[in-house]
């Protein structure tokens, strides 16, 4: 096994770093939880880009949130054919093992994903079509979605459009999952949709009432 090499060293500064301070003020709880399991109460579904940070934006603590991360934090529709399905099996998972309460699915403004998608769409990303790219077949998944927001005439608008309903299929295909389904309709398992703004901060939540997006 030649291709695993020892860390880069400013990582290593880092995990010392972290070892001598924030592990050694927290020693019991560390231990309390390695002893005790995790039992978080939500599980969070965001893009993998590294600005999103949901933990910071709860302020949450290890052992709160179970996440789940993936190319614009996308869910597939249930799909039971034997294959690897590794966002699939992270619900599972959560759904019937750990019984979260809570399971947001988070959005982003800039994803690369959602533009990638965009772009396909448009024409304007050939690779994208190729049946070798990951990301072009990851994000068939929200293609319908551009035909939907097409009318939409500026550019900005309508990609912050699909990002938003990017979230919305999210929640669809949720529901696609037995398990899922049943834990909504017993009312153990709530389902949420937001959409973070980078650079303003700023998180919306979906409103099934006016069917938008609205402030936290
Ligand atoms: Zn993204």
């Amino acid at each position: 096994m030649k291709n695993a090499r020892p860390l880069p060293s400013y990582l290593v500064q880092r995990y010392h770093g972290w070892k001598a301070t924030t592990h050694a003020e927290n020693k019991a709880w560390y231990r309390r939880l390695a002893e005790e399991g995790q039992r978080p109460r939500a599980m969070i579904i965001s893009c993998c880009d590294s600005r999103i940070h949901v933990t910071s934006i709860f302020g949450a603590d290890e052992g709160e949130f179970f996440i789940h991360r993936n190319i614009a934090g996308l869910v597939p529709p249930c799909a039971p054919d034997g294959d690897h399905h590794g966002t699939s099996a992270a619900v599972e998972y959560a759904v019937t093992v750990l019984k979260v309460a809570n399971l947001l699915v988070v959005g982003h403004s800039n994803c690369g994903g959602v533009r990638g998608c965009h772009d396909m769409c448009a024409g304007l990303a050939p690779q994208l079509e190729e049946k070798t790219s990951f990301i072009g077949r990851w994000m068939d998944l929200l293609r319908p979605s551009y035909e939907r927001q097409a009318g939409i005439a500026d550019e900005a608008e309508r990609l912050r459009a699909m990002e938003k309903e990017a979230v919305l299929v999210s929640i669809e295909n949720l529901m696609t999952f037995p398990f899922v389904k049943a834990a909504v309709e017993a009312e153990s398992l709530t389902l949420h949709g937001l959409w973070n703004d980078i650079g303003e901060g700023a998180v919306e939540c979906y409103d099934p009432e006016s069917g938008r997006f609205l402030p936290v």
